[in-house]
């Protein structure tokens, strides 16, 4: 039945003279999913509203699931489409539209019509009163409530009529492209791809590191970081997942140095290397799913202790965040499932039984120095010797 869509963004149709940036920008990212899928395809900009007119050999669901994965959709209208010939028509087609998607109907209700054809002899006002004159007559139990209704029907004249009452909710944010780029440090944890999909929703393009232990770490651990990384770029676009081997670097800082330190040198490390490859990406910041308190690495002191290592802004999105919120986020992007799969990580594998929770910066660096004969070019092997994965 319906033949086009009509997409509702909030924040980004607010932005003063910049507004056609960040639709053009959004037009353009529905364009490119849409071509990943069966059908053609028509994304128009006309007069601040944005439509997807569907031809071919095109499926409802599988549209829907494209567009409910692009940041900057608020709401996603499935619209019917009818040939425009005078008012009696419309008020035919205003019938049939609301016994097909509205059976049984018994909701109270309220036409909202917009003339954008200004040659059509009726006023907009005069529209929406013929209309639901038409409706109250067909459907004896149905009432007009202009305040709140249950059920608002959207009307525009244009060059057709285009008819609409229902909105599939999107993900909201801004277009991704629209605001640089970012590192993030991917684990196959539950927090870092939320992280991660809280900046791109923002409108960042993301990049992602991932440190793995061969053979402490397996092969499936590593399937299921990429597999993470796939389902961030549902939303994201193509992600590029560094895969860097922290085996040498792992059991040397575990040789060296004293053992309640362990994860937080390692958690220097791997922001010193992140950062490398973030520079090298043109990367305006990292990204981390660290929350303030949730494990000894992630206390107010060892947080400044690892961002002490970095020259970019370290963005941490999930920081006031309880697990039970982000969870729930985890759950509702898809990434949950994965997350809880039951394979190591380089990080538990290594972990004293006592891990400092307040270290003291000047005595991390000092302890640090115990790694000075071998440790760049430990790190340079690290680097050169790191896998690129496109993530899409
Ligand atoms: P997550 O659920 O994201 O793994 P976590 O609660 O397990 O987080 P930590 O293991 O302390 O927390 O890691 C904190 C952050 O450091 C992670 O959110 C991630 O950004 C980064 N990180 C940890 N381990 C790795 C890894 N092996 N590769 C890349 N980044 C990592
Ligand atoms: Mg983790």
């Amino acid at each position: 039945m319906y033949n086009s869509f009509m997409i509702k963004y909030g924040e980004i149709g607010i932005k003063g003279d910049n507004r056609h940036l960040f639709e053009d920008a959004l037009a353009k990212r529905i364009r490119t999913l849409l071509k990943r899928i069966d059908g053609e395809f028509e994304v128009t900009k006309i007069r601040g509203r944005i439509y997807v007119n569907c031809g071919g050999d095109w499926n409802y669901d599988e549209t829907i699931d494209v567009l409910r994965h692009v940041f900057g959709v608020v709401g996603i209208c499935p619209v019917v489409i009818y040939e425009k010939d005078g008012v009696e028509k419309m008020k035919a087609d205003m019938i049939q539209y609301v016994r097909e998607e509205h059976p049984n109907c018994t909701q109270t209700f309220k036409v909202k019509a917009r003339r954008v054809d200004k040659e059509f002899p009726l006023t907009s006002m005069e529209v929406a009163a013929e209309l639901g004159e038409a409706i109250l007559e067909n459907f004896p139990d149905m009432k007009v409530d202009v305040h709140d209704p249950e059920i608002l029907f959207d009307v525009e004249i244009r060059d057709e009529v285009y008819i609409y009452s229902k909105v599939i909710p999107g993900p909201g944010g801004m277009p991704i492209g629209t605001a640089g780029r970012a590192m993030l440090l991917l684990s196959g944890g539950i927090d870092s791809p939320v992280a991660g999909w809280m900046v791109a929703k923002r409108g960042v393009t993301i990049d992602a590191t991932y440190f793995h232990a061969p053979p402490y770490t397996s092969e499936r651990a590593k399937q299921k970081v990429v597999d993470l990384a796939k389902i961030v770029a549902k939303y994201t676009g193509p992600i590029r997942l560094h895969i860097v081997n922290f085996t040498d670097i792992q059991l040397y800082i575990y040789d060296q140095c004293p053992h309640e330190e362990l994860t937080i040198i390692m958690r220097r490390y791997m922001m010193r290397i992140a950062e490398h490859f973030a520079k090298e990406e043109g990367d305006l910041g990292l990204i981390t799913g660290e929350s303030i308190g949730q494990v000894a690495s992630q206390t107010m002191q060892s947080l400044r202790c690892t961002d002490a290592v970095c020259e970019l802004p370290v963005y941490r999105p999930l920081i006031g965040f309880d697990k039970n919120d982000i969870t729930a986020i985890a759950r509702e992007i898809g990434t949950y499932d994965t997350s809880i799969l039951p394979y190591e990580d380089c990080c538990t594998i290594f972990v004293a039984k006592h891990p400092v929770t307040k270290p003291i910066i000047e005595i991390i660096e000092r302890n640090e120095r115990k790694l000075n004969e071998k440790i760049d070019e430990l790190v340079k092997e690290a680097i050169d010797t790191a896998e690129v994965v496109i993530a899409k």
